[in-house]
């Protein structure tokens, strides 16, 4: 149960960002290079100016930075403070943020009136494989319907190290990326364009507490290295990837662009959605294991605009059909003594529900091109077509409760 909390702040009703989110993120406008901010209604909280007025008793210059990593640094004991206090602050109708009348000027800014940038800087960035319902698919499609999980699949969450450099806050837009295919009918490779340019939906977790070498952390205290969530959508070139792929995994097909959402949701702001995991059959190794409810329902969709056309609802899915837990992926991936840091971030993999309309990747969606997806305009998809902008949302929902992410966005162009 969630304590009711009200705000004298005015937040519709739907908003992603209600009193009980309040996610972290980087802006700049025109006087602003950058500040560390939250986000209440359709507004940002610059917690620079706040801190002005003393109200969370820390150095105020760790809100004056290019990104999140200083203050996650701090560690949870002090950013917990900070969001719950800021929470009292936005409840409290007597709070120096309410009677301050110049200090509130300052403080807050019209969401559509900033910019946001890069939350984190990313040192290292994985990608898992841990939604049961995509692995099935995948290789239903390229290997065998009888055996579509590999022999592994069930006892480890797959992953792959990826590349952090084209990570790319929402609202970027990349160029249609070329390389090395091989056609079905074709003896030799060739060089071009990717025609099968594909989407994944996917989450994050960022690092929020560092590792040494050496050290493992446990399912059951990986909680306090995650610092938050954001949106994730690991675009992929399905043509390149079939061809370099065999035996390490994807490479080019993965490292051109991915795309973040610019609000990091804390795992604290997330606790009231956690449900109930998967059935892990059969058991896993100790170190997998894991109690409690460590799943969370947070409801994703996907949005394929065409250039000057209107958003088409393409994808239905849901966090809570991840087979793996963060939690697990976390333990896996340093069970092995492997360090983490402050700013890694770690993708699930893509998110497909059981069904056909939850699927989260094109690939699916249109089962490798045989089910184009039909839009508003008349227009036909297999895949994402030169100028279409992809955006990904996510929210969670239980009663009067709303905890969202923003908007994750993309549009592919032409090829340079
Ligand atoms: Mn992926």
């Amino acid at each position: 149960m969630v304590s009711s909390l009200n705000s004298w702040f005015t937040i519709p009703e739907d908003s992603d960002f209600s009193i009980y989110n309040l996610p972290f993120g980087i802006y700049s406008d025109e006087n602003v290079k950058h500040h560390v901010c939250s986000a209440i209604g359709d507004y940002i909280i610059d917690l620079y100016e706040l801190e002005s007025a003393d109200v969370f008793d820390i150095n105020r210059s760790v809100f004056d930075k290019q990104f999140l990593n200083d203050f996650i640094e701090l560690g949870k004991p002090i950013t917990n403070k900070v969001r719950e206090k800021l929470q009292n602050l936005l409840c409290d109708s007597n709070s120096v943020l309410k009677t301050n009348e110049s200090l509130y000027n300052h403080v807050f800014k019209k969401q559509s009136a900033v910019k946001m940038l890069m939350p984190v800087k990313v040192g290292d960035y994985t990608d898992f494989y841990s939604s049961i319902d995509h692995a099935t698919n995948v290789g239903t499609m390229f290997r065998d319907p009888a055996n579509a999980l590999l022999p592994n699949w069930k006892h480890l969450p797959v992953g792959y190290h990826g590349r952090a450099s084209s990570i790319c806050v929402s609202g970027h837009s990349f160029h249609r990326p070329q390389g090395q295919q091989k056609p079905a009918d074709a003896d030799l490779p060739v060089y071009g364009l990717s025609k099968l340019l594909d989407i994944e939906l996917e989450t994050a977790f960022i690092i929020g507490k560092s590792t040494e070498m050496g050290d493992s952390i446990t399912t059951a205290n990986a909680q306090e290295h995650i610092f938050g969530m954001v949106l994730f959508n690991d675009w992929s070139a399905r043509d390149i990837q079939t061809w370099e792929y065999v035996p390490l995994g994807p490479f080019l097909a993965k490292n051109f662009a991915s795309t973040i959402s610019p609000w990091v949701v804390t795992i604290e702001a997330l606790e009231p959605f956690r449900v109930k995991g998967y059935e892990q059959e059969p058991k896993l190794l100790p170190y997998l294991q894991y109690q409690g409810n460590k799943n969370i329902d947070i409801n994703l969709e996907v949005y394929l605009t065409p250039q000057g056309g209107t958003e088409n609802k393409i994808c239905t899915s849901n966090y809570k059909y991840m087979y793996y837990t963060m939690e697990q992926q976390l333990a896996h991936h340093t069970v092995n003594g492997c360090n983490v840091n402050v700013g890694d971030m770690m993708a699930s993999g893509t998110i497909s529900g059981p069904q056909a309309h939850e699927y989260g990747s094109m690939l699916e969606l249109t089962w490798r091109g045989t089910k184009p997806i039909k839009l508003n305009d008349g227009t036909e998809r297999k895949f994402v077509n030169d100028n279409d902008t992809i955006t990904i949302k996510g929210f969670c929902q239980k009663d009067e409760v709303r905890v969202g992410f923003g908007e994750c966005t993309a549009t592919l162009l032409p090829a340079k």
